[in-house]
């Protein structure tokens, strides 16, 4: 578990002409779950994909568990991102893609690995998927074992960039309930993001409104929205 600390975050493209994010600071504690709720294009996904190290910003500064990450490559990152549209590798089966992961980030033996994947699709229920490909699976079944990809890791922190929204309404009532008991079993720092306010609000512990790249306000799910 770690804290996340963004301080003064911007990013601009296009030479300046778009400001994705601007003068963003917000801290995350130790297991805390924040939703950032906001409409398309307010920056929820470029903020995530410079935690993650996917992104460089233009300027401000990221610090996680109190390490200053601004520079650190991705790779060498203790976070876990899982995409709206999965990300697998679709030419490994999905064991293979979950002990990619692992492969990236620790220095386990094969035998090791191989355990710590079978003991984590258990948990999500998807041993069964071990040797199938993506392209085998319905778009619950990625997500699953896109969510299994980022667990076994044992990630310091979570990255949710709108996981559920390629979801049908029945799936993403499951998947949610999927994820609130994983925070409740594993209290990994999370930040979750999302346009769906509904989901933003029975997710989070907290909630960050993002707003044209600008946080606009910041509180408890109740609070934020009496406003
Ligand atoms: P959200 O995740 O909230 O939908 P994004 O972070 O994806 O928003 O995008 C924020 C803004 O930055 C948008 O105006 C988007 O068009 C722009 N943007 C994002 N990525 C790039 C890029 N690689 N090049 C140029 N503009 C980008
Ligand atoms: P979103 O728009 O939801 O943030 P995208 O599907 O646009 O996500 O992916 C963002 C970028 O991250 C893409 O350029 C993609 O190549 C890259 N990417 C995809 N999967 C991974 C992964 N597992 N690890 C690192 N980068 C990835």
């Amino acid at each position: 578990m770690a804290t996340v600390t963004l301080q003064s975050l911007r990013k601009e493209f296009d030479n300046g002409r778009i400001v994705a994010v601007d003068d963003l600071s917000l801290e995350v504690e130790d297991g805390e779950f924040v939703t950032v709720v906001g409409p398309s294009g307010c920056g929820k996904s470029t903020t995530l994909r410079m935690i993650a190290g996917l992104e460089q910003p233009t300027s401000g500064q990221i610090f996680i568990g109190g390490e200053d990450v601004t520079d650190v490559h991705a790779r060498n990152r203790d976070v876990a991102m899982v995409f709206q549209n999965y990300a697998l590798y679709p030419h490994k089966t999905v064991e293979q893609n979950m002990a990619f992961g692992l492969r990236m980030s620790t220095n386990l033996s094969r035998a090791e690995r191989e355990e710590k994947v079978h003991q984590t699709a258990e948990m999500m229920d998807i041993e069964e998927l071990l040797d199938d490909r993506p392209s085998e699976l319905s778009g619950g079944q990625k997500q699953r074992v896109a969510l299994g990809r980022a667990i076994v890791r044992e990630p310091d922190v979570f990255l949710f960039d709108e996981p559920l929204s390629n979801l049908d309404a029945k799936l993403r009532t499951t998947m949610r309930t999927e994820i609130q008991r994983l925070q409740d079993e594993l209290g990994t720092t999370a930040i979750y993001v999302t346009h769906d306010q509904e989901e933003a609000m029975t997710m989070g512990d907290r909630i960050a409104i993002l707003n044209g790249g600008i946080l606009q306000q910041t509180g408890h799910p109740k609070s934020v929205y009496q406003n």
